[in-house]
């Protein structure tokens, strides 16, 4: 059994009517953030989901913790069906989940000695039999994420501290309770280059250490190549494709992944690399188009593909793709 199963999610936002709009009777409008998403997470891998902003990554990420309802669907975190649990239950399982964001100083309280805000989940579950164990295990945790020396680190405040240190008490945070289940949103995002890769390479070597379950949320897939053993690629609400690293990064199959993996810089700068820029913008995830939801952008598009909506269908095995190209 896969240690985080999703089915058929969906999260439909209504849209704000006027007074107006509904004295006039116009229809309840809904933006169809995340429309039908499946996908299972072995235990101790980590799946990158990518996608642009608008592609309904963050609000799946958010609706697998429950910090938001669903509109549909089911999530299973270790057999737990997290949609069902009562908000106690659900209180109690936060221990087992936790989520990394991207915005570190706006996740971190500006009054909060930076030890105090580690040690704060130990004391929420009720983890260490006494302040002076706890304190020892927030020590350790500082140590593990490079903010040493930990007693210093301990006493600090958020404002003290540069971005990327402040991430690390971020991953400290979510890691302490030795979680079953990460979701990390664009936990890299707003850090300079170096310091960035400094950070996934710390999470690779937390995720291997502690046998971390995760979804590694990301609209730049260069950040997939450090961390992720697969990846789902979303568009306007939906998985376009699904495999393993080596499939999206050497045999994407969809027009909406070759064009992303068009976009990820070479590191050899004497191999050309021809860029594939998809016409037009993102459309209005209130009205996406009909059939193929990539179809007005595409440049390999058919007849069909404005007529019907493709099936995820398996190309090679582990590797799925929504296209009429693999469909027999
Ligand atoms: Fe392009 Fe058609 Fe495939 Fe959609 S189904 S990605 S429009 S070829």
């Amino acid at each position: 059994m896969a240690m985080v199963e999703v089915r058929n999610l969906k999260k439909h936002f209504p849209v704000k009517r006027t007074f107006i709009d509904a004295m006039l009777g116009k229809p309840q409008l809904f933006v169809k953030a995340v429309d039908g998403v499946s996908f299972d997470i072995e235990e101790g891998e980590v799946l990158g989901l990518v996608g642009e902003s608008g592609s309904g990554k963050t609000t799946t990420g958010r609706l697998i913790l429950r910090l938001i309802e669903p509109t549909a669907g089911e999530v299973r975190i270790g057999g737990n069906d997290i949609f069902r649990m009562s908000k106690e239950e659900l209180r109690r399982f936060r221990r087992h989940i936790q989520i990394i964001f991207q915005d570190p100083m706006a996740a971190l309280n500006p009054y909060m000695r930076i030890g105090e805000a580690v040690k704060h989940p130990l004391e929420i579950h009720g983890i260490g039999s006494s302040e002076k164990e706890r304190r020892k295990m927030v020590y350790e945790m500082l140590e593990r994420v490079n903010l040493t020396p930990p007693d210093e680190f301990y006493r600090r405040y958020p404002k003290e501290l540069s971005g990327g240190q402040r991430q690390r008490v971020v991953i400290a945070r979510a890691l302490i309770t030795r979680p079953k289940f990460v979701v990390a949103d664009e936990a890299v995002a707003m850090l300079d280059v170096s310091i960035r890769s400094q950070l996934l390479k710390l999470l690779a070597d937390l995720k291997n250490e502690y046998n971390l379950t995760m979804l590694f949320i990301t609209h730049d897939l260069a950040t997939t190549k450090y961390l992720c053993d697969r990846i789902a690629v979303m568009y306007l609400g939906k998985i376009v494709e699904m495999g393993s690293f080596r499939h999206i990064y050497e045999n994407p199959k969809h027009p909406y992944t070759r064009a992303l993996i068009s976009a990820v810089p070479e590191p050899d700068p004497k191999k050309k690399k021809k860029r594939y820029i998809p016409k037009g913008e993102v459309p209005n995830p209130i009205n996406p188009p009909k059939g193929c939801r990539f179809h007005p952008r595409c440049d390999q598009v058919m007849q069909i593909c404005s007529k019907k909506e493709p099936k995820l269908v398996e190309v090679e095995p582990g590797h799925q793709v929504t296209c009429f190209l693999y469909e027999e």
